[in-house]
């Protein structure tokens, strides 16, 4: 589809400030190659009028939208119902406007398994081990329980702040990243995900502390960070001949989740990827 006409359906991104949002390309791709009737916007709403924001894009008739910082969390008040993915991690990153009705949903998490599924990488019954216990960490450590993974421990530098963090999720063990349980576990890992800032563009040298020699070559290793493409943690991974999975995946895969709750059709991940990647490109975006 070629333009807007007024037949044209809405969706938008929510945030404040937004014009860093890297969604609006990449739905955009998804958009066009689907040849779909809709408009993607970007629409700056400060805290203080996110209620009313939410009721005007209801009034407004939008199919949906997404939702990013700062108004993750406070939109639950505003919405009609909450989904178990987002009320187990406690945002809202979609919303879909379905017979009136504002229903909040958390796509990072099918968006992170979408990545490893790409990839022919399941989950189920393997033992995983993720790093780090912030937010991101909760729609990761949620993803695999949700999906059955055999074991997850989570390595943390505080991890008396981590379980706490944490101890909603029944099944992650948490430990300090020096303690001897977790390299037991890390010498054992299928699975090995970063979701730590250490790496993240400028601090490119900074790298989580994996002792490289302890993990198997043969486990899948994956880093949410996507700027730069190829962190230090993920370059060690290659050395020591592992597959490895970077942040654009989950990007992406939480993109093409809410167009497909939107829209009911699959997108062509691969052009959104493309999209994502020349947004990085001009150095300016680098929000979902
Ligand atoms: P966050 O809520 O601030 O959590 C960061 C976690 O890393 C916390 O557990 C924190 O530990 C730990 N940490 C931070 N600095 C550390 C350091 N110097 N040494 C050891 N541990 C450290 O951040 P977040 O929102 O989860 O985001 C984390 C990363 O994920 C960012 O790089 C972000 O860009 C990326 N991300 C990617 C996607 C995607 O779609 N690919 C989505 C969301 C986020 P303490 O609690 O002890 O500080």
């Amino acid at each position: 589809m070629n333009g807007v006409s007024g037949a044209t359906k809405n969706l938008g991104v929510i945030g404040w400030p937004i014009a860093h949002s890297l969604s609006p390309a990449m739905q955009a791709a998804a958009i066009q190659r689907a040849g779909l009737d809709y408009a993607y916007i970007a629409m700056p709403v400060r805290p203080e009028t996110l209620k009313q924001a939410v009721e005007g894009l209801r009034s407004l008739g939008f199919r949906g939208f997404n939702v990013t910082i700062p108004h993750k969390t406070a939109i639950m008040d505003c919405l009609d119902e909450i989904d178990e993915d987002a009320r187990r991690i406690g945002a809202v990153n979609t919303v879909l406007h379905e017979g009136g009705r504002l229903l909040g949903r958390n796509t990072d998490v099918t968006g992170f398994l979408r990545g490893f599924l790409r990839q022919g990488v399941t989950v189920r019954a393997k033992r995983a081990v993720v790093l780090g216990a912030g937010g991101a960490a909760r729609a990761v450590v949620w993803g695999l329980l949700r999906e059955g993974v055999g074991r997850l421990v989570v390595g943390a530098r505080n991890p008396g702040k981590a379980r706490a963090a944490l101890s909603d999720f029944a099944g992650a063990e948490v430990f300090s990243w020096s303690d001897g349980a977790f390299l037991d576990a890390l010498g054992a890992a299928e699975i090995l995900v970063n979701t730590t800032p250490l790496g993240m563009a400028p601090k490119v040298e900074a790298t989580p502390p994996v002792d490289w020699g302890l993990v198997q070559p043969s486990a899948f290793v994956c880093d949410i960070i996507y700027t730069p493409a190829r962190t230090r943690f993920l370059r060690a991974a290659e050395a020591r001949g592992c597959r490895t999975l970077n942040g654009t995946a989950m990007l992406v895969g939480q993109g093409a989740e809410a167009f497909e709750l939107w829209t009911g059709v699959r997108p062509d991940e691969d052009a959104m990827e493309r999209a994502l990647l020349e947004a990085l490109q001009t150095g300016k975006e680098t929000d979902a």
